[in-house]
C-alpha cells in the first residue's frame, strides 16, 4: 500500500487542487478503503463553481465527494461483516442512531449526518479514506467498482419512488434528464410502470433518455406551462399521476404541480433556490401531495439488487473517466454539461 493519499480538496469557489493528505487509520468500528472511482455530482459542482451549496458556504478547504466506490484495506477490530480485499460501496452520512429519526427509521433527516461527509465535511475523493463498515455495502461479484460508484445516485431515484408510490399501472411524468432524472426514470421502469414521460431543456439531454429506452419526452424549453400541460396530457394519454421533479428549476416545479392529476404526488427531488413562488392553492384544492426527498434511507441494499440482477444497467450513464491527477478536467466536462456522469479513478 503507497503511503500517499493524493486527496480533491476544494478552497473555495473554482478553487481545486490536489493535496496529499495523511493517510488514514480506521478505528475498531471502520474500514480503511482504496477507492477505486467516485462520480461528480451536481452539489460537488455547485460547491466548485458557486463556492456554495444552497445558502452554505465553503469557508474551510475539504476533500469532495460522495459517489464512491472501492476495496476494503483493513478492518477495524471491531468490523465482522468486512475483510480486507472486500469490494463495497460507501452511502455517505452516517447518522447519529439515537434520535427520534434514526430511531424511526428515516435516519436520512437525522441533523447530525446533513453535515457529514460533505456538505461540507471531509468527502471520499482521495486515494484511501476510512469510514463506518456498516455504511459500507459490500457489492456481489457481478456489479463493477465503477457500477459501484453509480449506487449513490441511483439510492436517491429508489427513494424518490418508493415516497411517490410508483408501482406498475400508474403514470409518471420526470422532469430533469440529468443523472438523477435518468436513475430515476431507470427505477420507475425496474419497478413495472411503462407510461412514463421525461422532460428537459436540453436536446442533447433527452436523446440520452431515448438511448435508455424513453419512448415519451418533452423538450420544455420554449413552452409556457398551458403549453407544456396539454403536450403531456397529449403524449401521455392523460394527466400524470405521479411526477418525480428533478430538475429544481422554478418553472418545472411549477409545472410538476399544475400538471399532476388530482390526489396525485408530486416528489421535488431537485434542489433549485432555496426559496420559489409555486401555485399552492392548485396542490390544495386537488390534494396534489408535495414530497421532499433528502438522499435515501435503507435503499443502497434495493439498488444494488437492481444492478446486481441486471433489471437494472447503469453503465450507459458513464460517458467519462479521468484519473485522479486529471481531476480538474474532470471538474471542467462535468460542468460543460456535455457529460452525463464523469468517474474519477483514484487508484494510483
Ligand atoms: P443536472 O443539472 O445534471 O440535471 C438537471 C437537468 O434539468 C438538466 O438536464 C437541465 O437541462 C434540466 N432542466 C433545467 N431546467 C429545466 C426545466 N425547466 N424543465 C425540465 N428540465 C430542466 O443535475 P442532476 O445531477 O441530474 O441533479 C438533479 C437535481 O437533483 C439537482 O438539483 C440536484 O441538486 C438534485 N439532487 C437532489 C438530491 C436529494 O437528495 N434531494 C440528491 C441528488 C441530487
Amino acid at each position: 500500500m503507497a503511503s500517499d493519499n493524493l486527496s480533491v480538496i476544494l478552497k473555495g469557489k473554482g478553487e481545486v487542487c490536489l493535496e496529499n493528505r495523511k493517510l488514514p487509520e480506521p478505528l475498531p468500528n471502520e474500514v480503511l478503503i482504496a477507492i477505486h472511482a467516485v462520480g461528480i455530482c451536481g452539489s460537488d459542482l455547485h460547491m466548485y463553481k458557486d463556492g456554495k451549496i444552497g445558502e452554505l458556504l465553503v469557508t474551510d478547504s475539504f476533500v469532495l465527494g460522495h459517489e464512491a466506490s472501492g476495496t476494503v484495506v483493513k478492518a477495524g477490530s471491531k468490523v465482522k461483516h468486512l475483510k480486507s480485499g472486500d469490494r463495497i460501496c460507501i452511502e455517505p452520512a452516517v447518522p447519529c442512531r439515537r434520535c427520534e429519526f434514526c430511531l424511526g427509521g428515516r435516519y436520512n433527516l437525522c441533523l447530525i449526518n446533513q453535515y457529514d461527509h460533505t456538505p461540507i465535511g471531509d468527502g471520499s475523493m482521495c486515494r484511501y479514506f476510512c469510514y463506518d463498515a456498516d455504511f459500507c455495502h459490500k457489492l456481489p461479484d457481478n456489479v463493477t467498482l465503477d457500477e459501484g460508484a453509480l449506487i449513490e445516485p441511483l439510492s436517491v431515484a429508489v427513494h424518490a419512488c418508493r415516497r411517490a408510490s410508483v408501482t406498475a399501472g400508474k403514470s409518471v411524468l420526470i422532469c430533469g434528464a440529468g443523472p438523477i432524472g435518468l436513475v430515476n426514470f431507470l427505477t420507475c421502469k425496474a419497478m413495472g410502470v411503462t407510461n412514463i414521460c421525461i422532460t428537459d431543456i436540453s436536446e442533447n439531454r433527452l436523446d440520452v433518455a431515448k438511448k435508455l429506452g424513453a419512448t415519451y419526452k418533452l423538450n420544455v424549453k420554449d413552452l409556457d406551462s398551458k403549453m407544456a400541460i396539454e403536450k403531456i396530457k397529449s403524449i401521455m394519454g392523460g394527466l400524470p399521476d405521479i411526477t418525480i421533479e428533478c430538475s429544481g428549476a422554478e418553472s418545472s416545479v411549477k409545472l410538476a404541480l399544475l400538471v399532476t392529476k388530482s390526489g396525485g404526488v408530486v416528489t421535488c427531488v431537485g434542489l433549485g433556490a432555496p426559496e420559489i413562488k409555486i401555485p399552492i392553492m392548485e396542490a390544495s384544492v386537488r390534494e396534489v401531495d408535495i414530497k421532499g426527498i433528502f438522499r435515501y434511507a435503507h435503499c443502497y441494499p434495493t439498488a444494488i439488487e437492481l444492478v446486481s440482477s441486471g433489471v437494472i444497467d447503469v453503465k450507459p450513464l458513464i460517458t467519462h473517466h479521468f484519473n485522479l491527477e486529471n481531476m480538474l478536467k474532470a471538474f471542467e466536462t462535468s460542468a460543460s454539461g456535455a457529460a452525463i456522469k464523469v468517474l474519477i479513478h483514484c487508484s494510483e
